[in-house]
C-alpha cells in the first residue's frame, strides 16, 4: 500500500520528536493520568487476518471532540511479516512512542497501559484525524522496520471498547512478562542494550538481562534478543557481559564497556542489582521510581499512577525530574515494575527486606511478587503519611529493616549522638538520652559502641 505523507495535513519527521504540547496548547488529551481506560497493544497476526493499510476508528475522531476534553484511548496494531516472531510484539509496540512523536502536533508519553497523548490546537485546526495519524504510523513503521510487510491499526475512543481493549492488553502483557520468569542471568552469555531513549537522554543506555527488564517495562531480554536478530542496525543490540567483576552487585566487564561506549564515556560502570554507588541510569520512561529513605535506611517505590506525595513528601513527577535524563543518580532509580518478580530485584541491597513503602494499588498489583512474610510489613499511603509514622510502623511490624538499624550506624546518626553527648558534657542517662534522640536504648548503645570503636568517644 502506497502512502504519500506529503499529503497529510501536518508534517512528519524526527524533528518533531522533542515537541512538547503544553496544557493551554492542547485541543484534546487521549489517555493520561486523569483517564482510567487507556492502552496500546501490538499483535502479530496471520497474513489472512490483516488488511494492509486499513485504519479503523471506534468512537469519536479528533475533529469531533470539544476543546479541553480528556478521553479514553486505545491503539491496536496488527502486523504481519514472514520474519516476525511473537517475541517482537513488545519491541514493535515500543516504537509507537517514537513514531507518534514524529507527527507534528501530536505528543505521546509512557507505554502499555499508561499512555498519555495530546493533540495540539494547531494540528486540530489543520484538520488532523486518526486516519492521518494511522497513515503516518504505517509509513514510519515500514520505513524503519522493513520486516513488517502488512499493518492495520485500530484507534479507540469509545469508553466501553477501550475498557475491553485494556483488559485484553493487560492479560497479554502479563503473558509476555511471564515467559521470562525463571530464566537466570547466569545462564546466558549476552545481555542486550537499548539506545532508543538517547534522543532525549543521551547518556542513558538500558541494559536488559533475563532478570532485569528494561525501565519502561516494555522490553524484556527475549524481546530485545528477537529485535537484535531481525534488525541488527536498530536500537537493540547484544552486549556480551564478559567477566563478572562483582557478583553481588551485578557488575560485568562487558556491560561497563558497552555503557562507556554508548554514552561516550559519560558513564563507565553500572551495578545491575543495586541502587547505590554505580546505579543504572534512568531515561524518563520508567514505570516506577525507587527512592532511598535515609531516615530508615530503606527503599520506597512509587509508580507513575500514584498522584499524591510519597512518604518522603515528594511526588512521582518531582522524583522523576531528579532521576531522569541519563545521569547516574544514587538514591533515585527508574525501574520497570516487572523487575519486582525477579530474584535479582535489589538483591545487592537486601532485596524485599529493604523495601519499606509502596502505594497500596502497586502492592495489590504486585502481591504475587512480594514475599508473603513481608507483604503486611510494607506500609502504603493507608498506613503512613510521614517519615515518623513510617518509622513507628516499621518498628511495630518488626520489619526486617529494623535489624539493619541495629547494625548500621549512619554518619548522620553518629553526628547526632556525638552532639548530644557534647551538649551534656559527657554525662548522659540512657533512658533520657534515647527519649531525647528518638532512639531505642539498644540503638543508642549501638551508636555509642561504634563511636567508641572509631575513637570519637574515649
Ligand atoms: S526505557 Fe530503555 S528499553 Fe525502554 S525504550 Fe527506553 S532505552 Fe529502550
Amino acid at each position: 500500500m502506497e502512502i504519500d505523507i506529503k499529503k497529510l495535513p501536518v508534517d512528519i519527521g524526527v524533528v518533531y520528536e522533542g515537541e512538547r504540547i503544553r496544557g493551554p496548547d492542547t485541543f484534546v488529551e487521549l489517555g493520561g493520568p486523569k483517564v482510567e481506560f487507556k492502552a496500546e497493544l501490538t499483535q502479530v497476526v496471520d497474513e489472512k487476518d490483516v488488511v494492509d493499510g486499513k485504519i479503523t476508528v471506534i468512537g469519536k475522531d479528533i475533529p469531533q471532540f470539544t476543546c479541553g476534553e480528556k478521553v479514553p484511548f486505545g491503539i491496536l496494531l496488527e502486523v504481519y511479516g514472514e520474519k516476525i516472531e511473537k517475541d517482537l510484539e513488545g519491541v514493535i509496540e515500543r516504537r509507537v512512542h517514537d513514531f507518534l512523536n514524529y507527527v507534528q502536533g501530536f505528543m505521546h508519553l509512557n507505554q502499555r497501559y499508561d499512555i498519555w497523548c495530546r493533540v495540539s490546537n494547531e494540528a486540530k485546526e489543520k484538520g488532523l484525524t486518526f486516519e492521518d495519524i494511522g497513515k503516518a504510523l504505517i509509513w514510519l513503521f515500514k520505513e524503519e522496520l522493513p520486516f513488517i510487510e502488512k499493518m492495520q491499526i485500530t484507534f479507540m475512543t469509545d469508553e466501553e471498547k477501550v475498557k475491553e481493549h485494556r483488559e485484553t492488553a493487560l492479560g497479554l502483557y502479563e503473558k509476555r512478562d511471564a515467559r521470562i520468569r525463571g530464566m537466570k542471568d547466569e545462564e546466558v552469555e549476552e545481555f542486550y542494550g537499548c539506545s532508543l531513549c538517547q534522543g532525549f537522554a543521551p547518556n542513558h543506555l538500558c541494559i536488559i538481562s533475563p532478570q532485569r527488564i528494561s525501565l519502561c517495562g516494555s522490553i524484556s531480554w527475549l524481546d530485545a534478543r528477537a529485535a537484535a536478530k531481525v534488525d541488527p542496525d536498530g536500537p537493540n543490540f547484544a552486549v556480551p557481559h564478559g567477566e563478572v567483576l562483582d557478583e553481588k552487585n551485578g557488575e560485568y566487564a562487558g556491560v561497563n564497556e558497552a555503557v562507556k561506549e554508548y554514552t561516550t564515556g559519560a558513564n563507565e560502570r553500572i551495578y545491575m542489582y543495586s541502587m547505590f554507588d554505580y546505579p543504572h541510569t534512568s531515561c524518563g520512561c520508567f514505570e516506577a521510581i525507587a527512592f532511598y529513605i535515609p531516615e530508615v535506611d530503606g527503599i520506597g517505590i512509587v509508580d507513575r499512577n500514584f498522584q499524591e506525595e510519597a512518604v518522603n513528601g515528594l511526588k512521582f513527577s518531582s522524583m522523576a525530574t531528579q532521576s531522569g535524563g541519563g545521569e547516574q543518580m544514587e538514591g533515585f532509580l527508574g525501574m520497570g515494575i516487572e523487575w519486582m518478580h525477579s530474584p535479582k530485584f535489589f538483591s545487592a541491597d537486601g532485596g524485599w527486606d529493604r523495601i519499606v513503602w509502596m502505594p497500596s494499588h502497586l502492592k495489590n498489583r504486585m502481591s504475587d511478587a512480594i514475599p508473603k512474610e513481608i507483604i503486611d510489613k510494607i506500609p502504603s499511603e493507608d498506613d503512613t503519611s510521614s517519615l515518623n509514622e513510617l518509622k513507628d510502623f516499621l518498628k511495630e511490624k518488626n520489619h526486617p529493616i529494623t535489624q539493619r538499624w541495629k547494625s548500621v550506624v549512619t554518619d548522620e546518626l553518629k553526628e547526632k549522638v556525638t552532639e548530644y553527648i557534647q551538649e551534656k558534657n559527657g554525662e548522659i542517662y540512657p533512658d533520657q538520652a534515647s527519649a531525647d534522640l528518638g532512639l531505642s536504648e539498644d540503638e543508642l548503645m549501638n551508636v555509642i559502641d561504634v563511636l567508641q570503636k572509631d575513637g570519637t568517644l574515649g
